[in-house]
């Protein structure tokens, strides 16, 4: 896919009179990748229709990047056609909420369930597993071996048929529980079937959630749209969570379920485990659909926060896969020394939503700092490792201790570093683009 978008847009840069036809013979290029992305028919047009708007041809004659100016028009149609416009509703800490998932069976409803709670418990909620799948055997003996793992509270049942009694009563036990993060999981079946949607209807009546989220699975490929549209046609889906997005699919479903149902995608699903879940983040998703395999992106981001003579270091170091704790630490510094962290939200992969929420700049900003200080307490052998094992416990201590911080402190520190450094991998065995290359993307 990124072969022939590349090669659209070469065509694009070589040709000397830049008319109509030839934009279209561009965009059509480009439509044929979007489709093999899963992009449904429809959404591409519109884009399409929507990208000829955008692009002026009298630019693009004068000589200006042409590449790039495509390039960029198509990118910022597929970011905006993934914001349907409202943020979902967001659950507030220590206030109760229910969530429903909805979803086909197989789409990974049962384990994001899991991943949502634990994703939460570990920021300091209190959240509750209800299963409501009565329908395949074997599905609360699933939430129950998956809660207990992540030491989360679970109701369900092994006699009772009934989804909706079971769904009421464990949403009542744990609001009397004080649990902030009630979550019920439902069932789903092979195909969509009126009973299904009946079913989800009739949970949704009796246990008044707060937030619907549409489960679905980024491999799912065009039958995305009339699947989310059939689930919001009986709940009030208002939020989408892509699985298995460490397959091979590109996950350009998500754009026929934003579409369908209005709703953002909030979280992706990256693997079977409990922690492979991360935040939704619009960029990387689009340079991903588009072949660009975030690289692109990534090149972008880094040539503008990285200053110009530690950047040929910097790609060298992660092409070969070696995210380390300094260069962490260096990204941090660079970070901060940019001044307000508003300014360069959303630069660095990795760096943007998680760490530095939002509206919440200043505690982002002490965080970071509280981090580097942390670090100034490790060896140069710590700092230079890529290697987590090597943080056994004494050594925490031992940097808890030398900078005056909990131990907890440091945990999450190393989390975070973790986290970066999963993203970061994808870097490993990267061309690095020469001097002068870089810019021309
Ligand atoms: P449900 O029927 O909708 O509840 O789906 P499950 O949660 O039982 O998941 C179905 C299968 O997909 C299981 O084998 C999961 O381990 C797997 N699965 C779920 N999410 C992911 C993901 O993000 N990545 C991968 N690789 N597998 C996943
Ligand atoms: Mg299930």
């Amino acid at each position: 896919l990124g072969g022939s978008i590349s090669r659209a847009l070469q065509q694009m840069s070589n040709a000397t009179i830049i008319d109509e036809k030839v934009l279209n013979e561009c965009l059509n290029e480009i439509t044929r990748a979007l489709l093999q992305s899963d992009v449904q028919f429809k959404l591409v047009r519109d884009m399409q229709t929507n990208i000829k708007k955008i692009v002026n041809l009298d630019d693009l004659a004068a000589g200006h990047n042409k590449r790039k100016i495509i390039q960029q028009a198509v990118f910022n149609e597929l970011c905006k056609m993934l914001d349907p416009g409202k943020p979902s509703f967001t659950p507030k800490k220590g206030k109760t909420s229910v969530i429903m998932f909805v979803g086909l069976q197989g789409s990974g409803k049962t384990t994001t369930c899991t991943k949502y709670a634990y994703y939460h418990q570990k920021k300091g909620w209190k959240p509750a597993l209800v299963c409501a799948d009565t329908f395949r055997a074997g599905a609360f003996d699933q939430l129950k071996q998956n809660a207990t793992k992540a030491k989360i509270p679970f109701y369900g049942s092994y006699m009772e048929s009934d989804p909706v009694k079971i769904a009421v009563e464990g949403v009542e036990r744990f609001k009397k529980e004080n649990c902030d993060l009630i979550i019920v999981d439902t069932s789903g079946r092979h195909k969509q079937e009126a009973s299904l949607f009946e079913e989800m209807r009739q949970v949704s009546e009796a246990t008044k959630p707060d937030l619907v989220i549409f489960v679905m699975d980024s491999s799912i490929g065009q039958a995305a749209f009339d699947q989310a549209q059939a689930f919001k046609q009986s709940v009030s889906v208002g939020a989408v969570i892509v699985t298995k997005m460490d397959g091979h699919a590109k996950g350009g479903g998500a754009l026929s379920a934003v579409a369908a149902t209005k709703s953002p995608v909030i979280f992706i699903g990256t693997g079977e485990h409990m922690d492979e879940f991360e935040v939704f983040d619009v960029k990387p998703f689009v340079s991903r659909l588009l072949g660009m395999g975030d690289w692109s992106g990534f090149m972008d981001k880094i040539h503008e926060v990285v200053p110009m003579d530690q950047q040929p270091e910097l790609l060298q170091k992660l092409s070969e896969g070696n995210f380390t704790l300094r260069i962490m630490y260096e990204q941090f510094q660079n970070i901060l020394k940019m001044g307000p962290i508003g300014q360069v939200f959303s630069m660095l992969p990795g760096f943007s939503s998680e760490l530095m929420p939002k509206g919440r700049e200043k505690e982002s900003q002490a965080k970071i700092k509280r981090y580097m200080t942390m670090m100034d307490s490790m060896t140069n052998e710590e700092l230079d490792s890529n290697n987590p094992k090597l943080m056994n416990e004494s050594r925490m201590m031992r940097i808890a201790r030398g900078a005056g911080r909990p131990v907890r402190e440091v945990m999450e520190m190393l989390d975070e570093y973790k986290r970066l450094a999963k993203i970061w991998s994808k870097m490993k065995g990267l061309k690095i683009p020469k001097k002068g290359e870089m810019s021309a993307l």
